[in-house]
């Protein structure tokens, strides 16, 4: 209706999709777009590829040309902090002291880098990657030359990782986990990761973390002395790195600061139903910051992937216009690192799965793998194979029990298994 106001906190990719889809089905009422940034939505995974090897500029990292916003009557506050949910008032209160009325409200407030939590943490030279503005100055010091030290070998810490090689770094990769991507993808394909990397001339420090940072003219980590630029870190492991650079990729902690202050259900995130509505009818969780319950899965994921914001955001605007919804996706993301591409569906996490199977050798780096539990195919990653993706989404989504010796056939269509 006309006289209705859809609010959207965060103004990201989330945000941006949400607002196109409102307008897209037919809303005529006013949409406020509210972020805390100041630069118009951008999607992130450029910050820590192409931006961040320096082969393209931020131009293409938009998620709309600048003038869509008002082209479209969507009103875009930026560099505007929402500091409380007024749900009594139905308002959000902005850092400005403003406040704006809605009739149904979007959180679409993302994530923010964890951090490390060691002594000399406030050095500088330790950074972060979650804005622009953290990948152009990440990429300003790796051409500084290193060397390079990462908390964490996740897929932020290896996509640093790559570009820092690629820019002539040393780098060491300091992981408590006993390989690369454990938690994401289990030891079998993290390994494939860990040796792509090695190959490329990663050191990694598998079973330690980081337990302080030195900088030039500091008293030292234990003394907790935080002055001047990073130059070494320390281990658990007992060992001194050098250091010009360290970058601290060790997860993400969603923004759900505002719906719990307000009331909401939280938990890892805003807890929303798979209308992706939250405890209160009136208010929608998409992207990073939701808990959500996902029909196919049949529990509760929080996805921190570019694709859950891009099919997200559209499925909670069309949510809050009282469309059905009902949002099961196969969790889906993907990775460039070095000359190796990937895309990867499903939630292939240890404790998901009981045998892997590959079609084509891991070792080529040109393959297929199946993550099955009793039989079942839960998770599938084609890498440096192409137009693969959906077969295995549907392979996923049937619950089929393929022969293994099929599925490891190249031969066989993955149609037919599904
Ligand atoms: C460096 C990097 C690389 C990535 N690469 C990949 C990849 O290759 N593949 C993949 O699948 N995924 C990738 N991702 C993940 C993907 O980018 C995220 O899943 C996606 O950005 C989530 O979008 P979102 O809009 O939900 O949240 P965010 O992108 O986190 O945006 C939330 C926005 O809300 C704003 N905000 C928060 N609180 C408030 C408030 N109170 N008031 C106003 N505004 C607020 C924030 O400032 C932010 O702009 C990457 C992420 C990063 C950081």
């Amino acid at each position: 209706m006309a006289s209705d106001t859809c609010v959207i906190v965060g103004a990201s990719l989330t945000g941006a999709k949400a607002a196109e889809t409102l307008r897209a089905e037919g809303f005529d009422g006013a949409i406020v777009l509210i972020g805390a940034e100041s630069e118009r939505p951008y999607e992130r995974p450029p910050l820590s590829k192409d931006l961040l090897l320096g082969k393209a500029d931020r131009s293409k990292a938009f998620v709309h040309e600048p003038g869509w916003y008002a082209e479209h009557a969507v009103d875009l506050r930026l560099g505007s902090r929402v500091t409380s949910l007024d749900r009594a008032a139905r308002q959000v209160r902005l850092e400005d002291g403003s406040a704006v009325g809605y009739t149904r409200l979007l959180l679409a407030t993302g994530a923010s880098p964890r951090r490390l939590p060691v002594p000399g943490a406030d050095l500088a030279g330790l950074m972060y990657l979650r804005t622009l503005a953290d990948s152009e100055a990440l990429l300003a010091a790796l051409r500084q030359g290193g060397p390079v030290v990462i908390a964490g070998a996740g897929w932020i810490g290896l996509e640093v990782a790559a570009a820092a090689r690629q820019a002539g770094c040393a780098v060491t990769v300091v992981e408590p986990e006993a390989t690369a991507l454990l938690r994401s993808v289990g030891p079998e394909v993290g390994e494939v990761f860990a040796q792509l990397h090695r190959d490329h001339g990663v050191q990694f420090r598998f079973g330690e973390s980081i337990s302080g940072l030195r900088g030039d003219g500091s008293g030292g980590a234990a003394a907790g002395d935080a002055a001047g630029s990073v130059r070494q870190v320390l281990t658990t492991g007992g060992a001194t790195l050098e250091a010009g650079v360290v970058v601290a990729g060790i997860g993400a902690v969603p923004n759900s600061g505002l719906a719990a202050e307000a009331g909401l259900e939280t938990g890892n995130g805003v807890l929303v139903d798979a209308s992706l509505r939250t405890s209160d009818p009136d208010i929608f969780a998409a992207g990073d910051v939701a808990n959500a319950v996902n029909p196919l899965l049949g529990r509760r994921i929080r996805v921190e992937h570019w694709a859950n914001a891009l099919n997200g955001g559209p499925a909670a605007a069309r949510a809050m216009l009282g469309q059905p919804v009902s949002y099961d996706r196969v969790p889906y993301f993907y990775s460039d690192q070095y000359d190796l591409g990937m895309e990867a569906a499903g939630v292939p996490e240890p404790g998901s799965y009981d045998q892997v199977v590959y079609r084509g050798e891991p070792q080529s780096r040109e393959f297929v793998a199946f993550w099955l539990n009793s039989g079942a195919v839960v998770a599938g990653m084609n890498v440096n194979v192409w137009d693969v993706n959906d077969a295995i989404q549907d392979l996923i989504r049937s619950g089929a029990r393929p022969d293994p010796a099929r599925l490891a056939d190249p031969g066989v269509p993955l149609a037919d298994l599904a």
